[in-house]
This record gives C-alpha cells, sequence and structure tokens, in this order.
C-alpha cells in the first residue's frame, strides 16, 4: 500500500493522535515560561543552540522550543497557538505536507517549524508565492523571531531585506511625544490590525542580496529563490554567491508552486541576434490553412501536427521546392516555427492564456489567473504569439541557464509544505517529491454548506442565473464572492453587474497591486467581489472587513457568512476546493455552490455530450438548471480523469527534464570546484585537463599497432597549434617513432614526452605571467568555456528534443532515444570543454589588468574552435544529411526518393504510409 493511500481517513487520525502527548508536553511549559522576563525568554535560544552543539537533536528540544515560539507569540502578536497548529507545525517538522484549510493560520504555524530547525544556523527558506506575501509575512512573524533573537531576511524580485525594528522608528519622521505613545508601539498595533494586507516596508531594512541569504531565516518567492540559484552558477568567483546551500524549505501553498506552476521552468535567456521576420511570415500563413486538411490537432494534449498537404501548401506560398530542405526552407526551424505559429493561432486565446499589455505579451497563469509577466513561452511560441497579435516580436532569447521548481526544490536536504488543498494531490506528492500529506483538523468545526451544482443547458443561461442569484442574495446584504476561470469571464460577468447597478469589485491579474486589499475587505456586509480562480491567494477574508469591525461580522454572521459563487468548474478539483475554502474560516457559517453549463470547457472535453441527451430525454428547458447527482459525479469523474492526465502531463515533462538535470548537476559542480580550488587544485585541474585532452588525442592517431597507421605528423601540428614549440619537437617526436620497441612501449614513450612538453610549457607560462595571474585566469578560462559551452548545449538539448518528438511516428520511444541522445552530447560536451580550455590555455595573455570577464548569457563571447568542438546533432547536422538521400532502394529496386514512402514502412495515425523525408529525412 503507497502512503497515500494511508493518510485518508483514520491512519490519518491515528497519526494525529499520536501526537497528543507531545501536545501535553509543550503545554505543560506554559507556566514556567509565562514568568520569565522578555529578556531571559530570549536567552532561551542561546540555550538550545548549546543544547544542540552538545549532541542534542532537534526532535529533543522540540516540546520546549515550540512552547518558547507560542510564549513570544502570546506576547508580541497577542495570538497564541491553538492546538492544532501545534500539529501542524509538528507536521512540518517532519518534512510532511500539512493540510490546513483557508484561514486556519498556516503563517503562525510555520513559525514554530522555523525557529526550531534554523537554531542550528544553516537557514530556512519559507516560500510563498508572491513577492507581497513574502513581505507581509516576514514583517509579520518577524515579530516573534526577533523577541527571540533570530534574524529574518526576505528576498523579492525589487529588492532584499532584513526585519529590523530600529530601522521603522528612523524610517518615520514622527517622536513618540506626538504620538503619545512609542513610535514602535503604534507600528506594531497597526500592523497587528491590519497585518493581513499592509505591507510595512517601515519594518524591512534593504540590505544586499547575500545578506538577507546570511540571516538565520529568509522569506522569499520560489521564482527569487530558483533564480538566485540560477544566478549563482553563473557567478565567475565565490564571492558574488549569494546562496548558502539548500538545508531546509517550507513551501506555503505548496500545491500552487510544485502543481500548478510545475510544468513552466525558470529561465535566464539572453536575446539572440536571429531575425524575427520568420514569426511574422508564419502568423499570415497560418490562417490560410484549414483544420483536419492542413494540420491536425489534439485539443486534449494542446498539441498541433502539420499534415503533408499543410507543408505543401506554405512550400507554394512560400514557393519554394522543400520546407524541410536547410538551403531552401530553412530545414527542421522552419518547420519547428511553423508549427509555434499554428499552436498560437489555434490553441493560444488572448485574454485567457495571455492578455496584451503596452504592447507586450504578458503571460496569464493558467490557474490563478495572475500575470506573469518576465515569463515567456519558451522555444519559440512567445514570438509566435506577438506575431499573431501584431505587436513587436522580440528577439529570439537564447536560453542561459534553466531549471524547473520541481529539480530546484529537490535539492534542499529536507522540505516541507502547506496548504488548504493538497489531498486530492496527495499521489503526486508521493510520487514525485516523497511528500505524504497530513490533514490537520481544523480549529473549530467547519460548518460551510457545499450546496449541489446547478447545471445548465448553455453558457448564456448559466450567467443570467448568477446574475440572478447575485441580486437575491445582495439585496440581503450578504458579502458575495464570484470566481471565475479567466479574465475573459471575469469582465464578461463584471458587464452584467455594472448593467444590473451592482456594485463590486474586480479582482484579476490586471489590478493585482490592490489585490491583497480588496480581498481583505470582501467579507464586509454587501460586498461583491469577483474573482479570478484564486486572486488574492493567501489573504484572509475576514467576515465584517479588516480590521474587524465586530459588530459588522455578527450581522454578516447572521446572513449566513460568506457565500462563494463557482461559475465553472476547474480541470482540477484542488482548484474548486480552494475557491470554496475562502468562506468558512475558523469556524465562521459560509456557504458555496458551482454554476455549471454544458458549454463549459470541462464538460465539452469530457462526456458534455451524454449529458445533453440526458438533459434532452429529461425535456428540461433551457433556462432551468437541474441539480443532479448523477452529472455532478459525472463532473467530478470527469476532473479525476483529468487530473490524471494532467498529472501524467506533467511527469512527462520530469522524465525529460531529469536528463538535463543530471547533467545540470555535474556542470555546476565542476564550476563549485573550480570556484572553490585553492591554487595548487586549480594548477591540478589543468593538468587533468591536458592529459586527458592528449591522452584521447594519442590514442586516436596511434591507432593500431602498426606503425604505418600511426599518424605522427598530425601529432605535431596539434601540438605546434596548442603550444608554442619548435622544430626540435618535430624531430624528436620522429626519433621516438623510430624506436625499435614493442608499439605500446612507444606509445607510452610518446604519452611522457607530450606530457613532458605540456608540463614544462605550463611553467613557462607561470613564469611569463606570475602565478597569481597564471591562477586566476586558469580559473576564468575554466569557467568560460563551462559556461558558453553548456549554453549551447541546453541549445542542442532543447532541438535534439523536438527531433525525438518526430521520431514517435517510427515507432520508437522518444524518452529513450532523448535518454541515449543526451548521453552522447553530454560525454560530447564534457570532452568539448575539455578540449576548449586547453586549446586556450597557453595562449592566454595576461594585461594589466585581469581577464575580462563578460556577464555570460548577456553577450556571447566566441571561442575560437567552438563550432569544430561541437559536435552534437543539431539541426544542422541532420539537415546536411538531408542533402544526399542515402541512396537507399525500395524492395522493388527502384530508388528511394524523397517524396516516396519510407522504406521502413512508418505509418502516420490515418494509416498513410509516412513520405521518406518526414520519417529520417530531419
Ligand atoms: P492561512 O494561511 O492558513 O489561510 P493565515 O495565516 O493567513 O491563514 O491566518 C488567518 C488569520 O488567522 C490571520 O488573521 C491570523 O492573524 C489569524 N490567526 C491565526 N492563528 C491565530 C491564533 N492562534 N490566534 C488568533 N488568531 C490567529
Ligand atoms: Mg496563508
Amino acid at each position: 500500500m503507497s502512503i497515500f493511500n494511508k493518510i485518508v481517513g483514520d491512519p490519518n487520525e491515528k497519526y494525529i493522535k499520536k501526537l497528543q502527548p507531545v501536545i501535553d508536553k509543550i503545554g505543560g511549559f506554559e507556566n514556567e515560561l509565562e514568568k520569565l522576563s522578555n529578556e531571559d525568554l530570549r536567552k532561551r535560544t542561546d540555550e538550545f543552540k548549546s543544547r544542540l552543539e552538545k549532541g542534542a537533536t532537534l526532535d529533543d528540544i522540540l516540546p520546549e522550543a515550540y512552547a518558547v515560539v507560542r510564549e513570544a507569540a502570546k506576547r508580541t502578536l497577542g495570538q497564541r497557538h491553538f492546538d492544532v497548529q501545534l500539529v501542524g507545525g509538528i507536521v512540518l517538522h517532519q518534512a510532511r505536507i500539512a493540510e490546513m484549510k483557508t484561514g486556519e493560520g498556516k503563517t503562525l504555524t510555520s513559525t514554530l517549524t522555523i525557529y526550531l530547525n534554523a537554531l542550528g544556523g544553516d537557514g530556512v527558506h519559507i516560500v510563498t508565492v508572491n513577492d507581497y506575501l513574502a513581505k507581509r509575512d516576514a514583517s509579520w512573524m518577524g515579530e516573534i523571531y526577533d523577541a527571540l533573537g533570530l534574524s529574518v531576511g526576505i528576498i523579492t524580485n525589487d529588492g532584499s531585506y532584513l526585519y529590523d525594528e530600529s530601522y521603522a522608528k528612523k524610517s518615520l519622521d514622527v517622536d513618540d511625544q506626538t504620538l503619545g505613545i512609542s513610535v514602535t508601539d503604534a507600528l506594531d498595533q497597526e500592523r497587528d490590525k491590519l497585518g493581513s494586507f499592509k505591507v510595512e516596508v517601515e519594518f524591512l531594512r534593504p540590505v544586499e542580496r547575500d545578506e538577507a541569504y546570511k540571516a538565520d531565516i529568509t522569506y522569499g518567492t520560489n521564482n527569487e529563490f530558483g533564480f538566485d540559484y540560477l544566478r549563482d552558477n553563473l557567478a565567475q568567483s565565490l564571492d558574488k554567491k549569494v546562496q548558502r546551500g539548500h538545508h531546509f524549505a517550507i513551501v506555503d501553498e505548496i500545491d500552487s508552486i510544485l502543481i500548478d506552476e510545475a510544468r513552466t521552468p525558470l529561465i535566464i535567456s539572453s536575446p539572440d541576434t536571429e531575425s524575427t521576420s520568420l514569426y511574422k511570415t508564419f502568423s499570415r500563413l497560418v490562417p490560410t490553412l484549414k483544420e483536419d486538411q492542413d494540420y491536425n490537432v489534439d485539443y486534449k494534449l494542446r498539441a498541433v501536427s502539420i499534415t503533408e498537404n499543410g507543408i505543401e501548401k506554405i512550400e507554394k506560398a512560400l514557393s519554394i521546392k522543400n520546407l524541410y530542405d536547410p538551403q531552401e526552407g530553412g530545414g527542421i526551424r522552419y518547420v519547428h516555427n511553423l508549427e509555434q505559429a499554428l499552436k498560437a493561432h489555434i490553441l493560444f486565446t488572448l485574454d485567457k492564456d495571455y492578455v496584451v499589455k503596452d504592447g507586450e505579451v504578458i503571460i496569464v497563469d493558467e490557474f490563478t489567473g495572475r500575470l506573469m509577466p518576465g515569463r515567456r513561452y519558451s522555444e519559440g511560441l512567445h514570438q509566435a504569439i506577438e506575431a499573431k497579435e501584431g505587436v513587436e516580436v522580440q528577439k529570439e532569447s537564447r536560453t542561459v541557464a534553466s531549471i524547473t521548481f520541481q529539480n530546484y526544490f529537490r535539492m534542499y536536504k529536507k522540505l516541507a509544505g502547506m496548504t488548504g488543498t493538497a489531498v486530492t494531490s496527495a499521489e503526486e506528492f508521493d510520487r514525485v517529491y516523497k511528500l505524504d500529506v497530513v490533514i490537520v483538523p481544523t480549529n473549530k468545526p467547519l460548518i460551510r454548506e457545499s450546496l449541489s451544482d446547478l447545471i445548465f443547458r448553455n453558457e448564456d443561461s448559466k450567467f443570467k442565473a448568477v446574475v440572478e442569484e447575485i441580486k437575491r442574495r445582495h439585496k440581503l446584504g450578504q458579502p458575495l464572492l464570484i470566481g471565475t476561470t479567466s479574465i475573459e469571464k471575469n469582465e464578461y460577468l463584471s458587464k452584467f453587474l455594472q448593467k444590473e447597478g451592482i456594485k463590486h469589485e474586480l479582482l484579476n491579474a490586471k489590478n493585482h497591486e490592490r489585490e491583497g486589499a480588496i480581498t481583505a475587505q470582501a467579507g464586509r456586509l454587501g460586498a461583491v467581489t469577483v474573482a479570478t480562480n484564486m486572486a488574492g491567494r493567501g489573504v484572509d477574508i475576514l467576515l465584517g472587513g479588516k480590521p474587524q469591525d465586530k459588530q459588522e461580522a455578527e450581522e454578516v454572521k447572521k446572513l449566513g457568512g460568506l457565500h462563494v459563487i463557482g461559475t465553472e468548474r476547474h480541470e482540477a478539483r484542488r482548484i474548486d476546493d480552494q475557491l470554496r475554502g475562502r468562506s468558512g474560516r475558523q469556524g465562521d457559517p459560509g456557504s458555496s455552490q458551482f454554476f455549471v453549463s454544458l458549454e463549459d470547457e470541462i464538460m465539452r472535453v469530457f462526456g458534455g455530450e451524454r449529458i445533453k441527451t440526458m438533459m434532452q430525454t429529461l425535456k428540461v428547458p433551457e433556462d432551468v438548471p437541474i441539480e443532479s447527482k448523477l452529472i455532478t459525479n459525472a463532473i467530478e469523474s470527469a476532473q479525476k480523469k483529468l487530473e490524471g492526465f494532467n498529472f501524467d502531463a506533467r511527469k512527462h515533462v520530469l522524465e525529460y527534464d531529469e536528463v538535463l538535470n543530471k547533467h545540470r548537476e555535474t556542470i555546476y559542480k565542476r564550476r563549485d570546484k573550480a570556484l572553490e580550488a585553492k591554487d595548487e587544485e586549480i594548477f591540478a585541474m589543468a593538468q587533468d585537463s591536458i592529459q586527458n585532452y592528449f591522452g584521447n588525442f594519442l590514442s586516436f592517431h596511434l591507432g593500431g599497432d602498426y606503425k604505418e597507421d600511426w599518424n605522427v605528423e598530425e601529432i605535431f601540428e596539434e601540438l605546434r597549434a596548442i603550444l608554442p614549440v619548435g622544430g626540435d619537437v618535430h624531430k624528436q617526436l620522429q626519433e621516438i617513432t623510430k624506436e625499435n620497441a614493442d608499439p605500446k612501449i612507444i606509445k607510452q614513450h610518446f604519452e611522457k614526452f607530450v606530457l613532458d612538453i605540456t608540463r614544462n610549457a605550463l611553467e613557462e607560462k607561470n613564469k611569463e605571467i606570475g602565478k597569481d595571474n597564471f591562477i586566476k585566469a586558469i580559473r576564468w578560462l575554466i569557467l568560460r568555456t563551462t559556461d558558453i559551452l553548456w549554453m549551447e548545449h541546453l541549445d542542442a538539448m532543447h532541438f535534439m528534443r523536438d527531433t525525438v518528438r518526430l521520431r514517435a511516428y517510427a515507432q520508437r520511444d522518444p524518452l529513450i532515444e532523448y535518454k541515449n541522445e543526451g548521453i552522447s552530447m553530454f560525454r560530447q560536451l564534457k570532452d568539448a570543454i575539455g578540449a576548449e580550455f586547453v586549446k586556450n590555455l597557453f595562449k592566454l595573455q595576461i594585461h594589466q589588468h585581469e581577464p575580462r570577464t563578460r556577464e555570460p548569457g548577456f553577450a556571447r563571447t566566441t571561442v575560437q574552435g567552438r563550432q569544430q568542438q561541437i559536435n552534437t546533432p543539431t539541426a544542422t547536422n541532420r539537415d546536411n544529411k538531408n542533402q544526399n538521400p542515402t541512396g537507399l532502394t525500395s524492395g522493388k529496386g527502384k530508388k528511394v526518393g524523397r517524396n516516396d514512402p519510407c522504406p521502413c514502412g512508418a505509418k502516420n495515425k490515418d494509416g498513410h504510409p509516412i513520405k521518406y523525408k518526414r520519417c529520417h529525412g530531419i
């Protein structure tokens, strides 16, 4: 039985019950701690640290440490951790996922675990979904850590900070007297009152990035942590690195980060110099193509493929004979771009998948509806969309470094997470991250009512009914939160409401700056908030608003609390649960209901037709909704199917990424070694590379046991190309050849001779430019060659992935092909790096200052010989093969032309034979 089977139901309860003695133990310290002065409470931190140094384990001190944090929270925030929050804190400490409903206080819960795990001094990272939450949580919880003597850093997109209460005082231009109370107290009070939506930058002192990482605790977003890691691995010296390892991370809203965002990798890129006109050309041509005839679309897979017919049409339009011909058509790149143009036109919709803002195409996160400025679709898709929308097509960017969140977070020695919705994805967490999910009970019983779905024939009647429902409930004053799956629908509904004169707030990615503030007020009397899926996630909706008006809250409660209306079921049940979970927090009353139509996407993809027939036979009028268990079940099983499908898609991405991840680890380790190496080690690294290079080289040219087959001339030429050698070396090489001994012995002599030469040359160089300079230069050269060739490798692997995908036609498993080619490409990469290094080593010139280090990725530096060295099956190489078809003959003895069926017998989906040029001709 897998873990995920064990977590639901009884085993979960049993697990929680087992924690009871620990909870009691934590409670047992309370009396004693209450009596301590603030100073003495803080001293406990030092005591814990010294106990740890003396060999105590974190588990040993957990009960007392948790009690100390609880006490500090009481004194600073006036909030005492509930017992269930202690449970949550233990679950996190055990590197599990704590499922705690929205509003249960996950932020406060995590302080227990964070404090305990920060005591060792290796740094604890808390990962939030946006910069706003990183700042909010750090300045909100900072008070607790500060009281206990731990430092807190914050990293955001626009800067890095340290939590510093004295900074708050300085940054304000008022003194204690004008306020009547101390400035800090005033700010404190305000923070505790408004905590959930005002970003108190007053407490955050700007610092350097590495300082924020040196803090005991660091808050930041997944993006920033990931990008810092990538940037660290482009650093040209150790002191430029900002992170200090990956010890422990707690990921807030972990499902959002590790599941919803899992398919979009982090990419650092730099613009390339290639032309952008191609995108415009294809964008113009694509609308002339016809579905099913010129291309196929798989809406479920979100994939398009162009047919022979389509290719021929394009060839005609461009007046070229063969699109695949690198000379004429541009080879695989053309076909790739064409497919991206098709995708952009057919599968990507304005204001749903992306928006156009200030002449830029900005991706909309499909799950949260959030805009993701700066993120670009990869592999030319973004450019294709730009061409489609008629905005400026940005230069194709070149990947300098990239990583997926999965692989980033898997680097942490210890990883834990929390969210309101994990259990429906428990299998994925278990299989991909080895994380199990524990459902932490709510502090007060959940009394939210989930009303059953209302199902409509079409979208119009659905939205009409939604508006009616809003009108009805709004008249009474009940606060309403309406969730939509896209910005488009969001605005659509807003127009309806405007017509009806219903005042409402619109919450979508277009105005996310005010997101927190709007969300916090969504629980007021008469508030109507129309939000995309989970906009405002992480911000608490208090009945009566924030700061809470007790009387208003009571009135709202009488009306049934916050009512949530979903206007469409999402692909994943988890996302629906998120929306529902916005109401009924901390034992409040609340309710939720979904309005669904047969025209909704999920219905169209799965089972809509069946239900339609059902409704027709039941003779349901158009505007009358039906509430049927049968249909609700059908929707849920469709969701489960889609979840499974999406899980597979993500797993697929992972499996491919796994290959590159191994490469990345090796290359980054090599970089680190070069950065950290002491002087002698640097020389040793250089020597190793030389030995390796010439070792390969010699065994290549001294192949076989017959001297006649050896190419000693070539050895000399290569030596001369690399080192300053004279004619005497030529003579000496010939003399060795003439030796009358076993060829094996002679080969050894060659080796020794060459190594001696290189060693001498190394010493000469050392003398010439001075040891310090030489070491610097060698280090620099290792980094440069590694970085540049690594970038090439990333590109090449991208292309290779495309080409293996096409091989699926020929009944070969693309993943296996990808893995195999990946292995050989990586071997070539390593050789190429070594060769490049050796070829440049003896040519290093030192001027007055150290070698210029251009930031890699922001300029393409050419290292001589690169072109020859990389001998990977990139598009160019493959295309070249195409110029002379292999001269194959078919069974009938006829020459196989490029447009003839491939002799391997491969067939396409419709059973037609595949032309030679499309089968192997790539
Ligand atoms: P979650 O992240 O679980 O949705 P938050 O961390 O945003 O919840 O907390 C929700 C609200 O509950 C906050 O306003 C917080 O101040 C309050 N809260 C959490 N824990 C406690 C507690 N132990 N005592 C009083 N209020 C609490
Ligand atoms: Mg939260």
